[in-house]
C-alpha cells in the first residue's frame, strides 16, 4: 500500500510503497478514506512530541473494515468506521468504569506510538474502532465525520467536565485554533455566552460564525481587565485554556468569578501561580481534561447527525499533498481542521 512515512523528527514526509497490513487475533484491517491533519500531530512531525520513527502518523480516520482477525466480535467488514486515540486496553478498572483516558495500561496514541491513518489501510487492535452509528452519513461527509473524534468530542467533552450551563459565560482561549473553534461552537450549542480569546485576529471572523458573542485580541489590551469589563466585573464563569502557558493560565484564573472554574488541556502545560484565597473565598476550581470517552465520540456524532453542529474542515487535499497541509498547520493558517483524502 502507498503510506506517507517520516524517517525522523523534523523531516519531511515521504511517499512509500509499504506492505498491506493484515490483521492478527483481535485486529481488524479498514481501508482509509480521510484523516484529519491537527497540532497534536503537527507536534510529533516537528520533533516536539518524542515517538519513534519510522512512523505513519493520523487517527481522525474515516474508514472502512476490510479485514478482521480472529476472536474479533462487534466488526465485521464494510462497517463504517472512524479511531479512537487511545491505544487504551479496554479491561482495566478505568476502561471498565467510562474513563478510558486514564487507562492504566496504556499503549500510547493512534498514529503516535502505532502506525495511524496517513496511509491506504491502517491496522488496530478491533476495539479501538468506533462504528459510526446508522444516522452518520460518513460517506458523504468523511472528512468532518472523521474529525469528530477529536476535534469536536474533545470540546463536547469539556462542557460536562466544567459542568457549563446555559447562560453561564465561558471564555475560550486559543479560541481560533483547530479544536478551539469548535469548543466556541459547543459551548454556544449548550446557550452559555461565549468569548473568544486569541491572538490571531485573522481568525475572528471565524470565530464569530462558529458561535463567539465576543472576540478578545491580549495584543490590545489587559485581557484580564477585557474580561472582566465584558462581565460588568463579575467574572466569567468558565474558562477553557487551549494554550496552558503560566500566563493564558494565570489570566484565566483571575478573570474568573465566584464559582468560575478553569479548564486547562493546553499542550504547553506549563507550571503556573493561583491565589489560594481567591479560589478558597470564591469557590474556584482548576480542571483537566483528558481527551474523551468512547460514549463522548458516539454523543458527539449524534449532535451531528442531527445537525445541531457541525465539523469545520476547510482544507481538503490528497494524501500526497501531506506536506503542504501540514506547513499550513505548523503556520497556524488553518481555520478549523485540514484533512487529507487517502482514497
Ligand atoms: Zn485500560
Amino acid at each position: 500500500m502507498k503510506a506517507m512515512v517520516l524517517r525522523g523528527p523534523n523531516t519531511a514526509f515521504e511517499l512509500t510503497q509499504v506492505p498491506d497490513p493484515t490483521p492478527g487475533p483481535g485486529e481488524a484491517v479498514a481501508k482509509v478514506v480521510t484523516c484529519g491533519a491537527g497540532l497534536t500531530i503537527q507536534h510529533a512531525k516537528a520533533g516536539r512530541r518524542k515517538i519513534e520513527f519510522p512512523r505513519i502518523i493520523g487517527h481522525e480516520i474515516t474508514g472502512e473494515i476490510v479485514a478482521v482477525g480472529a476472536g474479533v466480535s462487534g466488526l465485521k467488514v464494510g462497517d463504517g468506521v472512524t479511531s479512537y486515540f487511545y491505544l487504551n486496553c479496554g479491561h482495566c478498572r478505568p476502561c471498565l468504569t467510562m474513563l478510558e483516558p486514564l487507562c492504566e495500561n496504556t499503549g500510547g496514541n493512534v498514529g503516535l506510538e502505532c502506525d495511524g491513518g496517513y496511509a491506504e489501510y491502517i491496522k488496530l487492535p478491533a476495539h479501538i474502532f468506533i462504528k459510526y452509528p446508522e444516522s452518520l452519513d460518513y460517506k458523504k461527509h468523511p472528512a468532518e465525520m472523521g474529525v469528530i473524534t477529536d476535534a469536536l468530542a474533545t470540546p463536547y467533552k469539556v462542557l460536562r467536565r466544567a459542568s457549563i450551563k446555559g447562560g453561564e459565560t465561558v471564555a475560550v482561549i486559543g479560541a481560533g485554533g483547530g479544536i478551539g473553534i469548535h469548543q466556541l461552537m459547543m459551548a454556544k450549542w449548550a446557550n452559555a455566552r461565549v468569548i473568544a480569546v486569541d491572538i490571531a485576529a485573522d481568525k475572528f471572523d471565524a470565530c464569530r460564525k462558529a458561535g463567539a458573542d465576543e472576540v478578545v485580541n491580549p495584543k490590545d489590551g489587559d485581557v484580564v481587565e477585557t474580561l472582566r469589563d465584558l462581565t460588568h466585573g463579575k467574572g466569567v464563569d468558565v474558562v477553557i485554556d487551549y494554550v496552558s502557558t503560566a500566563a493564558t493560565q494565570e489570566a484565566g484564573m483571575k478573570a474568573l468569578g465566584q464559582r468560575g472554574r478553569l479548564v486547562i488541556l493546553g499542550g504547553a502545560a506549563q507550571p503556573f501561580n493561583v491565589s489560594a484565597r481567591d479560589m478558597l473565598t470564591k469557590e474556584q476550581a482548576i480542571l483537566g481534561s483528558r481527551y474523551v470517552t468512547r460514549a463522548e465520540i458516539l454523543e458527539a456524532c449524534d449532535l451531528v447527525a442531527r445537525g445541531d453542529v457541525w465539523p469545520l474542515v476547510t482544507v481538503l487535499k490528497p494524501l500526497q499533498e501531506a506536506e503542504a497541509v501540514h506547513d499550513l498547520v505548523e503556520r497556524g493558517q488553518v481555520t478549523g481542521r485540514a484533512a487529507l483524502r487517502v482514497a
